[in-house]
């Protein structure tokens, strides 16, 4: 019968042993010696931490961060909420509400229906890009910019009013 008990994972099991403390483990200062050389081993050594927010790590060429929705040229809203990222989405974070585009309002709209709603929510989200890669309008991206924390679960839902690109903002 295998004995589980001696099973290590890792290979650095040690078992416990009750045997008697020698003169030196008693007086704990070699110990405390030994400890003191390792924190002082890393006060030399190269720190893997960052002073965030002043300092920040490069990204990855990759990185998917917080989404946009995108603006054409005109600065008309590209979305037309057909609804093809909320389907490609896995984590069924998006969700909308379609409106049809009224005569005068060709300038805030390119198509002739639109999102009138649109939020994401951010606690559901994987930043896995699928909705991205599912627009056929090029109309949502993901961005390299990391999402806002919040305190509350509703603060997680991204509306149209965070999402949308701002008219001062530049068109990728
Ligand atoms: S990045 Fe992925 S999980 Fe997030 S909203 Fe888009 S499809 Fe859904
Ligand atoms: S963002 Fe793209 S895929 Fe999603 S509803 Fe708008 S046009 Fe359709």
């Amino acid at each position: 019968m295998t004995d589980y008990g001696s099973i290590s994972l890792t290979g650095r099991k040690i078992d416990v042993s009750q045997k008697e403390m020698t003169f030196s483990e008693k007086l704990y200062l070699p110990g405390i010696i030994k400890g003191m050389g390792i924190t002082l081993k890393h006060f030399f050594s190269k720190k893997v931490t960052v002073q965030y927010p002043d300092e920040k790590r490069e990204f990855s060429p990759v990185y998917r961060g917080q989404h946009i929705l995108m603006r054409d040229e005109n600065g008309a809203e590209r979305c037309t909420a057909c609804g093809l990222c909320a389907l490609a989405c896995p984590a069924e974070a998006i969700t909308m509400t379609s409106a049809e585009r009224k005569p005068g309002e060709e300038n805030l709209y390119r198509e002739e229906k639109y999102a009138s709603v649109y939020e994401i929510n951010m606690l559901r989200c994987i930043f896995c890009g699928l909705c991205e890669e599912a627009c056929p309008k090029e109309a949502i991206f993901l961005t390299e910019k990391i999402s806002n924390a919040d305190y509350s679960r509703e603060g997680f839902i991204f509306g149209k009013d965070k999402l949308v690109l701002k008219p001062e903002q530049q068109v990728l």
